[in-house]
């Protein structure tokens, strides 16, 4: 484990600052302050995005725009080690449709 595990964790985003705000702070509120597990850097980079994970109710047929996880991304600055957040769990509100 290196010696950035003591530092709390520190974010880069390309998000505006705002949402930066809100992301980071759910993340906070939640725990989410631990170094990467593979490398043990303790400086995670946002997505530059929302990411959606749709739910296939059948593997052999590819289903688009039914159910789906809306999600965070954060990679780790040093290896990229690549961890998603339910924005659900979180209770991060994205913008609203066609403010981004
Ligand atoms: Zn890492």
């Amino acid at each position: 484990m290196s010696g950035d595990a003591a530092k709390p964790a520190h974010y880069q985003s390309s998000f505006d600052a705002e949402t930066t705000k809100q992301i980071t702070d759910a993340l906070t509120a939640h725990g989410v302050n631990k170094p990467c597990f593979r490398c043990g850097n303790n400086t995670w980079r946002l997505g530059t995005g929302y990411f959606s994970f749709t739910v296939q109710p059948d593997i052999y047929n590819l289903t688009l725009g039914g159910p789906h996880v809306p999600a965070i991304l954060l990679s780790c600055s040093r290896c990229g080690f690549l961890a998603f957040h339910s924005t659900l769990t979180l209770g991060i509100q994205p913008p609203p449709k066609g403010a981004q």
